[in-house]
């Protein structure tokens, strides 16, 4: 009895321990991935060095998301991002403003693409607060996955285009999920959020968006990795639509 209550404890702490590792491990792949999207959007990396580094942080991600209870939620339950909004009122140009020719997330010289869904407010007066509620707008996850990196503190000097935002690795559909603009993010790197959690708030960070001309938004953008692990831009119009509308 003594002997089976002993095994049992040391079957505990090494779990335990496991656990402590593969966070530690997650975290530094969090870090490795920030590193490498600084270096991209700096262009101090070439792209095909920079699609190896990508390929080989993601493959570590995948392997330690795989022990998360990572796909209790379908697909179907997926939420709308935009917190009370439906999403035939949010999402720019009834989805026409999806446009993933010539995308390349590995090099930021290129440009005119744009494969991913620009999701409104009403802000006419460009205070990114409701214009009815007269309060900010909650941006939800519209699945479940992990916080890969944050960027909460952009400064309109640096020039970078999406200002705060959001990487979320979706295990379930293997693939990255990019929300830009925010307010404010409220997420850390590494933690594990589920549909309808709160990610921050809609705001006008980023060096277009920040502009009088442009109407307050949430970019989405998703890439699901192809078979060589590279990330590819998917429409998620269809699952847009179907999504789960939170109330206000
Ligand atoms: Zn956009």
């Amino acid at each position: 009895m003594r002997k089976t209550l002993v095994f049992l404890l040391l079957l505990l702490t090494a779990g335990w321990r496991s656990a402590e590792n593969s966070n530690d491990l997650l975290l530094s792949y969090c870090s490795q991935f920030r590193e490498l999207y600084e270096n991209i959007a700096n262009a101090s990396i070439s792209p095909d060095s920079a699609s190896r580094a990508f390929t080989h942080i993601m493959q570590g991600v995948k392997s330690i998301a795989f022990y998360q209870d990572s796909c209790q939620f379908d697909t179907i339950q997926a939420v709308f991002p935009v917190k009370g909004y439906r999403p035939v009122v949010s999402i720019g140009g009834q989805g026409r403003g999806y446009k993933p020719d010539g995308f390349d997330l590995f090099d930021v010289e290129v440009k005119g693409s744009h494969p991913a869904h620009d999701l409104f407010i009403l802000d006419r007066n460009r205070d990114s607060r409701d214009d009815r509620t007269k309060e900010p707008v909650d941006i939800l996850s519209f699945s479940s996955g992990i916080i890969l990196d944050v960027q909460n503190d952009w400064q309109p000097e640096s020039g970078r285009r999406g200002g705060n935002y959001v990487w979320i690795y979706d295990p379930c559909r293997n693939g990255l999920f990019y929300y830009a603009h925010f307010n404010s993010v409220v997420v850390e790197q590494g933690s594990w959020i589920n549909p309808g959690d709160k990610l921050g708030e809609v705001g006008r960070t980023g060096l277009n968006a920040t502009r009088k001309r442009s109407d307050t938004h949430l970019h989405l953008m998703f890439l699901r990795m192809n078979t060589q692990g590279l990330p590819v831009p998917e429409n998620t119009f269809e699952q847009l639509m179907s999504s789960r509308v939170t109330a206000k």
